[in-house]
């Protein structure tokens, strides 16, 4: 059976609330900062049986960026996780990642990859505010379709996320994002 990855992702630009426990995690570069046990578990073990997820961790980790990475509290169903970004300080760039705290095991740990290839294109756009932050997902992404948001995905997330739960599924996860069936096309 097919699994389904959720692929619904916000964007948004909203100060960080959370006050986060600082925990050292081994496995973790210092920049990747989760607020919570499971987190640093799912990325630790399943980055063991993904390339996907590995390269995206080691990237993330050489990049500067600050990423927390906290489970979502109250949320509506129409995400599974998402990325804000907060603001830059001297050479860093600061997001968040909040993630659902129902998701786990493979899906949490794609759903992780995806929001960390955002952070990547973040850094990689220079974004310095949030209106730069829009302007550049608008121009690199799409609309995600999220009801009452203003929102949007890339190709290369929905991308890291399907070859992380490929990987460690071994199967091939369903996707009705254009954009990614667009870009797998080319690829054949
Ligand atoms: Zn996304």
């Amino acid at each position: 059976m097919h699994r389904v990855l959720s692929l619904l992702c916000l964007l948004c630009c909203v100060p960080a609330t959370t006050v986060f426990a600082e925990r050292h995690t081994s496995c973790l570069s210092a920049n990747i900062r989760p607020s919570q046990v499971w987190i640093a578990r799912t990325l630790c073990q399943h980055a063991r049986h993904s390339a996907t997820l590995r390269r995206l961790l080691t990237a993330v980790g050489a990049a500067p960026l600050v990423v927390y990475v906290e489970e979502a509290g109250s949320t509506p169903s129409a995400w599974a996780a998402r990325i804000r970004f907060v603001g830059r300080a001297a050479a860093w760039r600061y997001v968040v990642i909040d993630v659902r705290p129902g998701v786990s095991g493979p899906v949490a740990a794609a759903l992780l990859a995806h929001e960390l290839q955002h952070a990547l294109e973040i850094d990689d756009g220079r974004v310095e505010n949030a209106a730069e932050f829009r302007r550049l997902f608008a121009r690199i992404g799409f609309p995600s379709g999220v009801a009452g948001a203003d929102a949007f995905d890339t190709a290369a997330a929905i991308e890291a996320g399907v070859d992380t739960l490929r990987e460690l599924t071994g199967r091939e996860p369903m996707t009705t994002a254009r954009a990614y069936r667009l870009r797998s096309r080319e690829r054949d």
